[in-house]
């Protein structure tokens, strides 16, 4: 009886665990993604860059 509990605890805290690692590769892979999704053109040269916030061109910052 008392075993059987402490097993079903067990499983518990494993489900509460990837619960925590899931959430938290979840929320790394938004803000990747977030990095990398926004395009902006280039004041400088008007290039149109895809990812990161320096023109590859003409290392200009984003705004
Ligand atoms: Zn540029």
């Amino acid at each position: 009886m008392n075993l059987g509990f402490y097993f079903i605890l067990a499983i518990f805290f494993i489900l509460i665990f990837f619960a925590v690692m899931i959430a938290k590769s979840a929320t790394g892979q938004e803000i990747y993604s977030d990095i990398n999704i926004e395009e902006w053109l280039c004041p400088n040269c008007g290039f149109e860059v895809q990812a990161g916030d320096i023109c590859i061109y003409c290392d200009t910052p984003k705004e």
